[in-house]
């Protein structure tokens, strides 16, 4: 008998057949004499759609009452979720984050869950009951409802698995687990068995959307088994695992990501001396704009440097915008190359630590298919080119191939 925290996302409680379909999947738990704990989301498209009515009658609400609008979205399901276990004879109690004791900061819309209460939670577990949990909300120290932020109800299924030391939290959503790369772009992408919590942190934040990146560190921290899988189908999922210490098995690399969500640009001969870069960055930094990648090159008599770096597609234009109006006349120099028909290809593994010769390995595939490398940035477990965007789909392939991640039963003429 183990101790279950599933979580179900929007879509697979966008309706009364799903909420009903989830009933089922959580009794046949029950029946097998496991202890559950669900947590869900709010029905698909109901916490935009309250968004939305805000914006009609304020333009800027108060964080608090925002909190006190959008937490209703998952109240609706736990009752509608408690009410479709009870109807197919499985007992089951909802809870809001208030009444189930998850105490977070202050900090309206954005807030981080500093304490859970689990005896009352225990007490009902023990008492054979299915225990149904709001997610993404919690209740300050003066009794305020407050919202994790945006997939903030992966961040409450981890942090409950983590209090009330589960064997396994269970993100239940609409894929079937995480992928070597996006099977939309690449038909041989392959689900992975397992993945590690640092590689998923890297393929979060490089643009795969599957869980909220807080519960992923969350898990990471707590040591908290994750699993992601399809609510729709059976299945394994992949599971989100801490790394372990020597795993000869370790695959090289363990998934491709891919973002075109970003611009580069280049100021060219701008001086070498100590200050530029800052002169140049700060500006930016000071509007609140990120940076990514960077990389400076001196040029041949060592004066001047030409500065590139990538800015999210969305501070394109004010990011040109702050460098043709302030740095460019204050650092001297510096003609201005921009470019947004970019894309970022990056291999992730954990395996690459112990490996050499990946980068020249990812070079030599694209080399070979022509594709010109703009910039280059690695870390640890990560390394990461900007080519021109139309080449995207041709690199991400031709790594999938080349690094040994294609799935075996598909094949060219049945993809
Ligand atoms: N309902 C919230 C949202 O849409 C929280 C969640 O679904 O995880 O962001
Ligand atoms: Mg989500």
């Amino acid at each position: 008998m183990a101790l279950y925290v599933q979580k179900f996302g929007g879509t697979s409680v966008g309706s009364v057949e799903r909420i009903k379909a989830v009933a089922e999947k959580v009794k046949r738990f029950r029946d097998e004499g496991h202890q559950i704990v669900v947590v869900v989301s709010a029905m698909s498209g109901e916490t935009n759609r309250l968004i939305g009515l805000a914006s009609e009658i304020n333009d800027d609400p108060t964080p608090r009452e925002m909190d006190m609008l959008v937490s209703t979205g998952e109240q609706v399901t736990i009752s509608l979720l408690a009410m479709a276990l009870q109807k197919i004879g499985v007992a089951a109690t909802s809870y809001t984050g208030a009444q189930v004791g998850i105490r977070t900061d202050s900090a309206h819309t954005k807030a981080r869950i500093q304490h859970i209460d689990t005896d009352d939670l225990r007490a009902d577990l023990d008492g054979g009951k299915v225990v149904v949990v709001a997610g993404f909300q919690g209740v300050d120290d003066d009794g305020n409802i407050t919202t994790l932020g945006r997939g903030g109800s992966d961040t409450t299924g981890v942090a409950l698995a983590a209090a009330l030391k589960a064997d396994e939290c269970q993100i239940y959503t609409d894929v079937d687990g995480v992928y070597t790369t996006d099977p939309r772009v690449c038909s041989k992408a392959r689900r992975l068995e397992t993945v590690t919590v640092e590689e998923m942190l890297e393929m979060a934040s490089l643009g795969s959307k599957i869980l909220q990146i807080r519960a992923v560190e969350f898990a990471g921290k707590y040591n908290v088994p994750l699993r992601v899988l399809s609510s729709f189908e059976d299945g394994p999922g992949t599971l989100i695992v801490a790394e372990e210490e020597d795993n000869m098995e370790e695959p090289l690399i363990s998934g491709i990501a891919f973002n075109v969500n970003e611009a580069k640009l280049t100021l060219l001969n701008t001086p070498d001396i100590p200050g530029v870069a800052s002169k140049i960055l700060g500006p930016i930094a000071d509007s609140n704009i990120e940076i990514d990648m960077i990389v400076q090159n001196v040029s041949p008599d060592g004066n001047t440097t030409d500065f590139s770096f990538t800015v999210a597609k969305s501070d394109f234009k004010t990011t040109q915008r702050i460098l043709t109006e302030t740095v460019i006349p204050s650092v001297g120099g510096g003609e201005l190359r921009a470019d947004d028909n970019i894309a970022k290809v990056s291999l992730v593994g954990v395996g690459m630590r112990s490996h050499a010769g990946v980068a020249s390995k990812m070079f030599r595939v694209l080399a070979e298919e022509g594709i010109n490398i703009r910039m280059v940035s690695t870390s640890e477990i990560k390394i990461s080119v900007l080519i021109d965007e139309k080449f995207m789909e041709l690199a991400v392939r031709s790594l999938h191939t080349a690094f040994g991640l294609d799935a075996e039963s598909v094949s060219d003429e049945t993809a």
